[in-house]
């Protein structure tokens, strides 16, 4: 077993964009695929192919997995013997799926390492890629050269479910900001619009949430919700000519609507003087 090698386990586009990194930076690199004809291109570009999933975890002491969800490793592992091994799975799941995980792993004598890649396909192995780690902090710096390959690695800990609890966080903010857009996209249409014309104004609100973060956010965390700068019972109003707009425009309102409650049931708890911040406390009382 060569000290630089690596193997990957999972060829979809991110774990075939982790081997052409890996590849690109001299590693030596065993591919495994539950299904046949993904690695073609890789083992063109000199990456071995395992001719089974225990061939593949024997050929390198770190073996990166990359699934569809963490419940895939237990099948796609099977019975492979993992005593030894280091299992740094990149694949998006729960905290407490990768903390399930990390206690199957050692029962197996594997060590475990939770990440989350910030960045899609096309970026990984490129400056600006990160990745969130955590899991045992000697395991992780014994690898830290390898996975940095993939993607600049943040560590954040011992507890392996907070790599993902950092990366669902970053999910919770781009899936809700991508529907967005696919919601003003469908109601621009309606209005004989095109994606292409409000692209400038889509993405300069979307750059500008940034300034928004970041003034909230201290204010959020000493508990302050004044209503200074924007009060709930405007912010609920506003939502409502939203899901006005949609509606009269003939495209679904669910999403819109769903904020809309939420902004009314701020207002009629009695927040409505109160900044829209104030809401974090109102959904976490709902999730209690
Ligand atoms: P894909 O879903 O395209 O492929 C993932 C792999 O999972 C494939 O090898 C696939 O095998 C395998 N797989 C799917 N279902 C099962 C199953 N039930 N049992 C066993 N294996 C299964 O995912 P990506 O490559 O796009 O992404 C991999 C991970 O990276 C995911 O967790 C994703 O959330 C995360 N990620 C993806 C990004 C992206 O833009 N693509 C960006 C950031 C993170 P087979 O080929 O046989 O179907």
């Amino acid at each position: 077993m060569a000290s630089n090698s690596v193997t990957v386990v999972g060829l979809g586009p991110m774990g075939r964009a982790m081997t052409g990194a890996l590849l690109d930076a001299g590693r030596e690199v065993t591919v495994w695929n539950r299904s046949a004809g993904k690695d073609t291109e890789l083992v063109a570009r000199g990456a071995r192919r395992a001719g089974s999933i225990e061939e593949a975890v024997q050929a390198s002491g770190l073996v990166v997995l990359s699934l569809i969800d963490v419940d895939a490793m237990y099948g796609t592992l099977g019975e492979a013997p993992l005593q030894g091994r280091v299992l740094a799975n990149l694949s998006s799941d729960t905290p407490q799926k990768a903390r399930a995980a990390a206690a199957w792993a050692a029962a197996r004598g594997a060590a475990y390492l939770t990440g989350g890649i910030n960045v899609p396909p096309d970026l990984v192995g490129k400056p600006e890629a990160t990745v969130f780690v955590s899991g045992a902090q000697a395991v992780y710096e014994e690898h830290r050269a390898s996975l940095d390959v993939l993607a600049a690695t943040d560590w954040k800990g011992e507890d392996p479910g907070l790599a993902q609890l950092f990366y669902q966080l970053n999910m919770i903010m781009f899936w809700t900001a991508m529907t967005g857009f696919d919601q003003a996209v469908a109601v621009a249409q309606a209005g004989g619009l095109t994606a292409a014309d409000i692209l400038p104004y889509a993405a300069g609100t979307t750059d500008s949430m940034s300034n928004f973060l970041h003034f909230y956010a201290p204010r959020i965390d000493k508990g302050e919700h004044g209503g200074d700068v924007d009060r709930l019972a405007m912010c609920a109003a506003s939502l409502d000519h939203v899901v006005h707009t949609a509606a009269d425009s003939g495209v679904d309102t669910g999403v819109l609507q769903a904020h809309a409650d939420l902004y009314r049931r701020g207002v009629e708890a009695g927040f409505g003087a109160d900044s829209s911040t104030r809401l974090v406390e109102l959904l976490r009382r709902t999730g209690a």
